[in-house]
Order: C-alpha cells, then structure tokens, then sequence
C-alpha cells in the first residue's frame, strides 16, 4: 500500500480560492508545471524562495509514493521587458550591453541557476524544457488559435484578441480580474500600438533588424511572446490538462491567466486542476530591489560577502529558514532571523543524531504513532511546513527528555522517531547535517593521507627517494605539511 493512499493533501488553489484535496487525474501520477527562471541575470533569493517551495511540493508527493512528472521551464527568450508588448527582449538586451551572444548569457545563468538550486539540495525537476527549443510547437499553437479565430495578425506579429476571447470564455478569472474594470482603467492605446486592445498580448512579434534572436515564421522573422512558451511545454509533456501548476505569486497576471487564455482558446479545456502560488520575500521589511541594494543574493548568503549580514549562512540554513514560513506567507529575511534558524537547525540536527544512543526503555512515555501522523497532517495542509517544523522541535524535546532519563521510548518507538525524522528533515524537505558531511569529509581525508604517509615510508625504505620527496613535496603544494618526527610522520594542514 503507498504512503499516498493514507493520505489525503489539501492545495490551496488560487483559481477557485479554496483548499481542495488533490485528486490526481491519473491513478498514483501527479503531473507538475512550474514557471522556470528567465535567464538573463543571476537567480535572486525571492526566485529562490519559490522554487524551494516547489522543491518541497515534489519532494513530498514523491515521498507519498506518486510518480511525479515535474517540468519545469528555462525561459531562454521572448520574455518582453515589462511585459510590453512593444518592449525589447530582455536577453538581447542584456547581450548587448555585455557585448556577448545571447546564447553566452543564457548559459552563464542557466549554469548559475542550477549551481545554487544544487547549493541548496533542491532536486532537478523531471524535464527541463527551453523556450527556445520549443518554437514549432509554439507557431503550431498561434496556427491553432487563429483558427479558433481568437487571434489575428497585424505587420507580421500576431496578438491573442482578449475581448473576443472573453465574449465565450472568462478572461481574468485566476486573479480575479473582470475585463471591463481593466478596460476601464487602461489608458488610451498608443497610436503606434498595433493591438487593437490594450488588454491583447502578443503570440508572436516580428523581429526588429537589429534584434539578435529571431526565428522565421508563417507571419515574420521573429520570436514568441513569453506566455506562450509555457502553454506549448506544459501541454507537450503533462497533456492538455494536468495537475498543478506553480509559480512566483507576481506571475498570476497576467503571465497565468495568459496560459489558461491561450490553452482554453486551443484546447477547449481549462488546462490546470489546482494553481499554486508563493509568495515573496522581502528583507528587512522592504522589497528586495537591485536598484536600492536592499537586496542579497544567493552566493553573497552563502559567503557572508553583503553589508546586511554578519556572516555566511549555509544554503541548508536558508532554507530551512524559508521553510519555517508558510509558502502563502510573505517572508522578511533578515541576519537576525536567519541566526535564530540557525540555532534551531542545529538543535534539530544535534536531537536528530542522539537518537541513536538513546537506551531503550519497557514502555514509551510519548505517542509516537500519533506524532507522526501529525507531521503528515501539517503536510497535507497545504504543505505547511512550519507547522510540520514545529512537531519535530516537539520531537527534539523528547528526545532531550529521554537522554536525561526523565522519559523513555521503546525499542520500537525510537526506530520509528528516528525513522520519521529522517523521513521529514531530509526526504520531505531535503536538509543536509552539516557536522555529518564535515565529519565523514575528514575521516576521508585523513584516511587518504594515512595511506600516502605509508606509500612515501616504504619508497623510503626501498631507498626510492624521488618518490619519498614527491609525495611530501606535492602534499604541501595543496597544502599539508608532513612532519618527521621520533614518533613517524605526522602532518598539518596549512
Ligand atoms: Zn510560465
């Protein structure tokens, strides 16, 4: 019997303002989208943020046992700078300035990316798609829309028609938008626009001479607008309709009601069960904004290189920080905040490790079943993983308890405390034990100079002094320091 059949998970859905229990479309699967990182600058700590949160999502449905499809995307173009239409490309932007190919700046960042995601135990999603390998099957989506007779073509771009769109279907139903109110409160339409509505978004945009990215296309030499690439990856691997759909809450609008515009207008189907949103990080109160300094990024937390902190964080700790806010919650990160985690990090992690010299005892002073099934209960609602934090803190102070023998566990007991523990500290939310990985890197360490020590006393002994002064001397070029001495050889790192 899988995990997942015990229990039952409630999602906030942003469409229908709820929380629901997931219902899979398919028996035991769960197909996953996520709105990627555009790649045209280094990951911020807010982006972070909502991927950590996603990580968690995967990583829990999968610890329940579903087969989980996780896709999520690599913006690589077509991202419009502020979302206008008649803006540049931010990546081809970016490019000029720094006088490189587009192609260097998406993998610079790309690799970034993956670099801190794996900094902080994230785990890759199942496919990672690109927009800009996917352009066929975006021209193959506008082909279809304009059938449907929802889109037209204006000088070689072509513009999804939000008004005809919304006379059969709801536009500005995710974010609770009603069209006339935007129609209202739009301004009148630059005479240079080609849209006949402000609210249109573009499909497709003819390329300028000068733009570096362009693909040819029935209507022009140009590039997909950026809600697309999601609609065309999203269907291509999890079908016209699939599970959940995640992402930073600033993409609602209009990126996510975009989506469903596009897959409704194509598909005739409302393309997603369950949409998910997280929420933003702010710092010291403030929004986090490269223009204001107010803002860190991933390796200056991991270095302690930034004014706004007095030292390095690991990336563990940040996320165990992230974790003890709700996802739905708007998070202020700060040193002060970000030490507190720290301390209750480690005391997890110091709880967790004794469990193991814990002496059993006839019978269990503490309902471990029970307590248990209340770390599933926070996770089922909703992920709520500050609730699911604070059971295992509950767990550490018996496990404290226990160790001055003012309680006792059994046999049983502990095997499943320590079990569940493990199960939630490093399945579910993917913690790494500091003192563990530095404890076993050292013992690997000393191991391996043990052996070379040995090699260079029987090159010694054999009267190989070529070999002897190589292995002392090369030791110390990565720096460790051999010392002979009456009692053998003994060494220093230096
Ligand atoms: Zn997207």
């Amino acid at each position: 019997m899988k995990l997942y059949e015990q229990q039952d998970i409630s999602i906030y859905n942003s469409l229908t303002k709820t929380k629901e229990i997931l219902q899979p479309i398919h028996q035991g699967a769960i197909g996953m989208y996520v709105c990627g990182p555009t790649v045209y600058s280094n990951v911020h700590m807010g982006n972070c943020r909502t991927f950590l949160s996603f990580d968690l999502v995967f990583r829990y449905l999968k610890h329940l046992g579903y087969k989980v499809r996780y896709v999520r995307n690599i913006t690589d173009a077509g991202h419009l700078e502020n979302d206008a239409d008649e803006g540049e490309d931010r990546i081809a932007k970016k490019a000029r300035i720094e006088a490189i190919e587009p192609m260097e700046v998406v993998q610079r960042y790309t690799v970034d990316f993956h670099t801190v995601m794996h900094s902080f135990n994230a785990l890759p999603p199942s496919i990672e798609p690109t927009a800009t390998g996917h352009i066929i099957e975006q021209i193959e989506i506008i082909q279809n829309i304009l059938e449907q007779g929802f889109a037209y073509e204006k000088n070689g771009s072509v513009y999804f028609d939000v008004l005809k769109f919304n006379e059969s279907h709801q536009y500005g139903k995710l974010s609770g938008r009603q069209l006339e109110d935007m129609i209202a409160n739009t301004r009148e339409l630059a005479a240079q626009s080609e849209k006949k509505n402000a609210q249109d978004f573009a499909l497709w945009k003819k390329a300028e001479p000068q733009h570096i990215m362009r693909w040819p296309s029935p209507w022009s030499d140009g590039f997909p607008g950026w809600h697309l690439e999601c609609t065309a990856m999203s269907t291509k691997y999890l079908g016209n309709k699939f599970d959940i759909h995640g992402g930073g809450m600033d993409l609602k609008f209009p990126h996510h009601e975009c989506e469903i515009a596009q897959a409704e207008a194509c598909n005739h189907e409302n393309p997603v069960n369950v949409w998910m949103h997280a929420n933003m990080l702010t710092l010291n109160g403030k929004k986090m904004a490269k223009s204001t300094g107010n803002n860190i990024l991933p390796n200056e937390l991991f270095t302690g290189n930034n004014d706004l902190l007095s030292k390095a964080f690991p990336p563990v700790v940040a996320k165990f920080f992230m974790y003890q806010a709700h996802y739905r919650s708007i998070l202020d990160f700060s040193n002060d905040a970000l030490e507190a985690s720290e301390k209750g990090y480690h005391r997890l992690m110091d709880a967790y490790r004794s469990i193991s010299e814990l002496t059993p005892s006839v019978k269990s002073d503490y309902n471990i079943d029970e307590w248990r099934q209340s770390c599933y209960d926070a996770m089922n609602d909703d992920f709520n993983s500050p609730i699911l934090i604070a059971q295992l803190f509950e767990a550490a102070k018996w496990i404290n308890t226990v160790k001055e023998d003012k309680a006792g566990l059994t046999k049983g007991d502990l095997d499943l405390l320590q079990q569940t523990m493990h199960n939630f500290l490093f399945d579910v939310m993917g913690l790494i034990d500091l003192s563990d990985n530095a404890n076993s890197n050292g013992e690997k360490l000393s191991g391996t100079i043990d052996l070379l020590i040995e090699l260079r006393n029987q090159a010694r002994a054999n009267k190989d002094f070529a070999t002897s002064d190589q292995i002392r001397d090369q030791l110390l070029e990565v720096g460790i320091q051999l010392k002979d001495g009456k009692e053998g050889t003994s060494y220093s790192l230096i």
